[in-house]
């Protein structure tokens, strides 16, 4: 349950689904793209036509840096910041509707961690567990240093409370998530390592998924440990954003395109059946064509998993919005739409490779009408399999024996 949510909930609040009549609305936002900015104002829009009486206040990256456009939509009574967000009880008092729009975004300078704890999906097999957020990378696309403010980490005697809590839930699996995870540094000097060994310490029934990591934080301790552990998923999703390394070089990343080669190869030396997902970048401003069948060419190549491409967005404040030669929209969207169809081969390769290996899958989705469950391996391969007698969220062994579409096909095996 999120930090707010619970806040809320504890001064009495009964907290309903986003679309239901409601006394307030409070939403909160992200601003990573302009088409995210847009969707906010969407929703912003939408939540008013089904409350119109409602307190809607509006919090997040989107309003810790756009207040001025979220103050021109009619019908918004408050706007918080990202540490706003967490006092909204004592800066408002009560939700009425106000006459005046309250503004309640101040400076990111002496910023809090405040976890986050929520199930990705409706059947609460997988919980994600922010333990960190922020970031001190001056990567010169992205305004979440500015939205979200520096890093800051979960004190490490929380994060061991907080497992053994989660070890006595429903929950099977993990997800360890931050903005910038691999930087998760507690107050009292533990890193990203001793979190995966405080792990491997406790006696817990869960296993854990590391949501993201940077390539250079990807240390040769981190793959090893993940590679002997039993609790940690043979999975990394890696953001390389592009194969080119003049590209590299603009957007300021950390590593450079031969650092990602041999930690691509250097995992799969070590966990063959490990999955690899891939964040990339298209239409960055300078990237030509020939830049960009670079990094087609690197992905295609690698014995990566899946893809996650992303079409670059201009955002004001950047490096990046002042670069010249950006490239044409139509430009930008092709080279998406290339590389999620590379992805789509990636993946279906991976798939077929696992056939006839047998993986640990929580059941998480049940279809009454064929009888069919579907889960998660370990290693993120997506598996539907018969088993009328199943207990959803209790791990089965699942045999994988064919691959169809989007998912592979099992058996259960235990
Ligand atoms: S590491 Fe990620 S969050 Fe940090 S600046 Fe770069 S892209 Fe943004």
């Amino acid at each position: 349950m999120s930090e707010l949510q619970e806040q809320f909930e504890k001064l009495g609040h009964t907290i309903t689904p986003f679309g239901e009549v409601s006394d307030a609305v409070l939403i909160n936002t992200c601003t990573v793209t302009r088409e995210a900015d847009a969707d906010c104002r969407k929703i912003i829009r939408r939540a008013q036509r089904i409350s119109p009486e409602a307190f809607i206040g509006v919090m997040g990256c989107y309003a810790q840096l756009r207040s001025d456009e979220i103050s021109a939509i009619e019908g918004v009574d408050a706007i918080f910041g990202n540490e706003e967000k967490f006092h909204i009880p004592e800066l408002i008092g009560n939700f009425q509707k106000r006459n005046q729009l309250g503004l309640y975004v101040g400076k990111l300078e002496h910023i809090e961690f405040h976890g986050a704890c929520s199930s990705d999906n409706a059947n609460h097999t997988r919980v994600v567990l922010k333990i960190q957020d922020g970031c001190d990378y001056v990567c010169t696309y992205c305004t979440i240093p500015a939205a979200r403010g520096g890093s800051r980490s979960m004190k490490f005697d929380d994060l061991r409370n907080k497992l053994l809590e989660l070890n006595n839930t429903a929950f099977y699996e993990i997800i360890l998530s931050g903005v910038n995870l691999g930087e998760y540094k507690a107050p009292t000097g533990e890193n990203f390592t001793d979190v995966i060994k405080l792990i491997e310490s406790l006696d817990l029934k869960l296993r854990f998924r590391i949501s993201s990591i940077e390539p250079n934080l990807v240390k040769p301790e981190i793959l090893d440990m993940v590679t002997h552990s039993k609790k940690m998923c043979p999975h990394f999703h890696i953001p390389l954003q592009s194969g080119s390394p003049d590209i590299l070089r603009l957007m300021k990343r950390r590593y450079n395109v031969d650092t990602f080669i041999n930690l691509v190869h250097n995992i799969k030396e070590k966990i063959p059946d490990c999955c690899i997902g891939v964040d990339v970048i298209t239409g960055f401003p300078g990237e030509t064509d020939a830049h960009f069948q670079e990094t087609y060419n690197l992905l295609d190549s690698l014995p990566v998993s899946y893809l996650h491409a992303f079409t670059y967005s201009k955002r004001d404040g950047t490096a990046a919005s002042e670069y010249p030669n950006e490239v044409p929209h139509p430009i930008k969207k092709e080279r998406t739409h290339q590389l999620r169809l590379l992805s789509e081969i990636k993946k279906k390769e991976f798939y077929l490779s696992q056939i006839g290996n047998t993986k640990t899958v929580i059941p998480e989705e049940y279809d009454e009408s064929t009888g069919m469950w579907q889960g998660w391996t370990e290693n993120y391969v997506r598996v539907a399999f018969k088993g009328n007698n199943l207990n959803g969220n209790i791990p089965c062994q699942i045999k994988i024996v064919s691959v169809e579409n989007n998912t592979t096909n099992g058996i259960v095996i235990l």
